[in-house]
């Protein structure tokens, strides 16, 4: 830190993103990325013309790429928000509406607290229930920023489009956010209650079910007046935040929805046979509808799970948190990586190398 930074950020804690290993080749259960690779439309999509139009600004409105993606969810162009990853979305939000305030659960994604303490904002931490749900009624009424992960994150449980819609319409003086990164492999979306409500911001990513982490690009559903309020910090702080190539390539891979579909189906079937041995080894699995595990066992702590599946090559994510520390969360990766991580799990738990 130099002695030039603002008294306010010298104490902010950063966001700790997962380990991204550059030396040796992990199997990468760590960060919840896809096992599969984008739509082959999209490296077609990218020719040499593509690089060479690098030299001009990309297009602020994302016109092409706006206008596709209202058409396939079926809302107006008025209604969506395109960002350079949904963090994206979540820093603008959390600048806008923060104010008075943000409501959260302890357990859910740490960038919320981050964003929290970036721009000042007083944050109400709820506890989850003793079972990781969600506390539908502390999250009533609060009529302040409220931000629910559905699926949460780590822990993979969703809440369905009614419980929802309780927290929506019981804040109308707050804006909702509800941070749907993980909605595509098995929780419903609840993006068309932005027709009803206007406090109610849904934020998407392209960088898990559609295979595009690297790309950044997240996009948002909201009433009119949510998203010009986004426009107008964009338009303060970057207009191309999304850059030629990922404008393109995320054009491009709209185009293909069976794969999408097809990848989403495969991820939560091989979720749910993961689920089932892991349980049949005796770890306490909670019911994830997202693209990773959240498991703990009796007979190995979090870490050192951890550790010794990364000393076999397998990375998975464990959190310090005091909670859920004796937790891991393992993203679901192809069944042939799966299967290897549950061999080296049963070699560790069973094998009693614990
Ligand atoms: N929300 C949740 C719950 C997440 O887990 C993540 C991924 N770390 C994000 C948002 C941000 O994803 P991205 O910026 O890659 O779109």
């Amino acid at each position: 830190m130099s002695r030039f930074l603002s008294e306010k950020l010298s104490a902010l804690e950063a966001y700790v993103p997962g380990e991204q290993p550059k030396i040796k080749r992990y199997i990468k259960l760590n960060t919840n990325e896809s096992p599969y690779p984008p739509p082959k439309c999209v490296a077609d999509a990218v020719g040499r013309q593509e690089i060479e139009d690098l030299r001009l600004y990309s297009d602020p409105e994302c016109t092409a790429l706006k206008a596709k993606l209202a058409d396939l969810y079926g809302v107006k162009e008025k209604n969506v928000f395109l960002s350079n990853g949904s963090d994206e979305i979540l820093n603008f939000a959390f600048m806008a509406y923060g104010e008075n305030g943000a409501v959260f659960p302890d357990i859910t994604y740490g960038f919320y607290s981050v964003f929290a303490d970036l721009y000042g904002v007083n944050a109400e931490i709820v506890p989850l229930n003793d079972d990781f749900t969600v506390d539908i009624n502390a999250f009533c009424g609060k009529n302040r920023l409220v931000v629910l992960a559905n699926p949460n994150a780590p822990t993979g449980i969703a809440l369905g489009l009614s419980e929802i819609e309780k927290i929506v319409s019981s804040n109308p003086d707050g804006v909702v956010i509800i941070d749907e990164a993980y909605v595509d492999f098995g929780a419903q979306s609840a993006y068309k209650l932005t027709e009803k409500y206007d406090n109610l911001l849904v934020v998407e990513t392209y960088s898990k079910s559609r295979s595009m982490a690297g790309a950044r690009l997240g996009f948002a559903f909201a009433d009119e007046g949510i998203i010009s309020d986004l426009e107008r910090i964009k338009y303060s702080t970057n207009p191309y935040n999304i850059n030629r190539i990922t404008q393109i390539a995320g054009t491009a891979a709209l185009v293909n929805q069976e794969y999408f579909n097809e990848n989403c189906r495969k991820i939560a079937e091989t979720r749910e046979y993961v689920k089932e041995e892991l349980r049949k080894m005796g770890f306490k699995v909670t019911d994830s509808v997202a693209n990773f595990l959240f498991a703990k066992s009796d007979k190995i702590s979090g870490s050192k799970l951890y550790t010794s599946l990364k000393e076999r090559g397998i990375l998975i994510r464990h959190f310090e948190a005091e909670r859920i520390k004796d937790y891991n969360r393992i993203t679901v990766g192809s069944r042939e990586e799966m299967e290897i991580f549950l061999d080296a799990v049963r070699e560790i738990i069973i094998g009693g190398i614990v």
